[in-house]
């Protein structure tokens, strides 16, 4: 097969859903322990080679390899299950193919439980000037050096193969759901359901799980048909992508039933990619969706803010300066059992490395602690008694002020994490923090 063909018609024959070989088993066993009757939230355990997790859960990003500035066992400490690693970021630097030889990322980096990596499709789609796209797949420029590369759907699995993460994900074109027009959407999402094939084709590693991508963007209809195509393919998960974008919550919660309620029956687990503020995860969650990762609560960390019960704190505010209190009261995180207000203040005052790290383990332990107090309202069959004052721990509308300097309510940081689009379609990468800009 293949010689005689012209390059088109190879790239078609890949994409050919009907010459899938079977797949057999599954590395990622699903399981649905409760199901909350007022909503479609469940709770479930996912079986990975690393280990079982319980759902629903986030996933911290660990771009490079590291959640920045905490190591493994600061990770265990607050309750990870599970990482996400960035595929783009490790193939220019420091290669897959060395991390391979260091016998894989688990040993690479320390951690031996769940790990994801992403396709690098968001990355590379973020690179906007520095990236074209065709049917093969992508070409780019590293960020880091300007040197030329080419993601295609078999490229991005044998660099994840190697990687050897637990989960990995099937190369996609998203798009920014709002600034695109439903053309654009449309053919994004048709050439990811075709690069979904040829992800699934390429992928032999047995003790990897693989995850397909639904897209579609914020139209309903699409949503609902990408869903139906990617759940006609043998992956193990299911990603809902493209989302967490410039879209308003109203537009996400649409497309996340959407989808939800195309794959209504089906037993494998579903992962939201990019969604990070507690509310959104909350109102998620609230619609069917077992997984998350963001950089928020980290980036934001970097930035001086705490996210607390009923909202978020500025601790480069001086108001801080003179507070004997923890960030949290309610949070059992190392820091706030350890730390004053003032002292972290104080850190971020003179640029000290500690601050970051301090603030970074309260910041995903506020979000680990949360995701387990959803777990178990599922399972004790109370979310919907649960759910107004969940709704207001995580600083939703109508959530209390926490007081001057202080904002309540949803962290609206997300647009500043993700490439913004200039014109329609356009990708215009503004990079207000560095190349950074394109982590997970
Ligand atoms: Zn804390």
């Amino acid at each position: 097969m293949g010689h005689a063909l012209n390059p088109a018609q190879r790239l078609a024959t890949l994409a050919d859903p009907t010459t899938l070989p079977p797949r057999s088993g599954t590395p990622a066993r699903f399981t649905v322990v409760a199901r909350d009757t007022s909503s479609e939230a469940r709770a479930g355990a996912l079986q990975l080679p690393h280990g079982t997790i319980e759902t629903p859960e986030f996933m911290p990003v660990g771009t490079n390899a590291t959640v920045k500035s905490l190591d493994p066992d600061d990770l265990r400490d607050l309750g990870a299950q599970i990482v996400l690693a960035n595929t783009y970021h490790l193939y220019l630097r420091p290669g897959h193919e060395r991390i391979e030889r260091f016998g894989g990322l688990h040993r690479f980096m320390g951690w031996d439980r769940p790990i994801l990596t992403d396709s690098g499709g968001f990355q590379v789609v973020s690179l906007g000037p520095l990236m074209r796209i065709r049917e093969e797949g992508a070409r780019f420029h590293s960020h880091l050096d300007g040197s030329e590369h080419l993601f295609t759907p078999e490229r991005s699995i044998e660099i994840q193969q190697a990687l050897g993460a637990d989960v990995a994900v099937a190369f996609d074109q998203p798009v920014m759901p709002d600034a695109s027009s439903r053309r654009e959407v449309e053919r994004a999402m048709e050439r990811t359901h075709r690069w979904a094939v040829r992800s699934l084709r390429a992928h032999t590693r047995p003790d990897q799980a693989l995850f397909g991508i639904a897209q579609g963007g914020i139209d309903v209809e699409l949503r609902a048909q990408s869903a139906d195509v990617i759940r006609a393919l043998p992956f193990d998960g299911i990603n809902l992508g493209g989302l967490a974008g410039d879209e308003t919550p109203e537009q996400r919660n649409l497309a996340i039933e959407a989808t939800v309620g195309a794959l209504t029956g089906d037993p494998r687990v579903r992962y939201l990619m990019g969604l990070g503020s507690p509310i959104d995860i909350l109102e998620a969650v609230v619609r069917g969706v077992d997984l998350f990762d963001s950089v928020l609560p980290a980036r934001v960390a970097r930035n001086g803010q705490a996210w607390v019960t009923g909202g978020r704190m500025n601790l480069r505010n001086a108001r801080h300066l003179d507070e004997d209190l923890p960030i949290d009261s309610a949070c059992d995180c190392r820091t706030c059992l350890r730390f004053s207000r003032a002292y972290l203040a104080h850190l971020f005052r003179a640029e000290e490395l500690l601050a970051y790290r301090l603030l970074t383990i309260h910041n995903l332990r506020h979000l680990t602690s949360f995701m387990g107090a959803i777990r178990s309202a599922i399972r004790s069959g109370t979310l919907a008694a649960e759910l107004p004052r969940l709704r207001a721990r995580a600083g939703g509308p109508g959530s209390p002020r926490l007081g001057a300097g202080d904002e309540p309510g949803e962290v609206p940081a997300r647009g500043a994490m993700r490439p913004r689009y200039a014109a329609k379609g356009r990708v215009v990468l503004r990079t207000v923090q560095g190349a950074e800009d394109t982590e997970g």
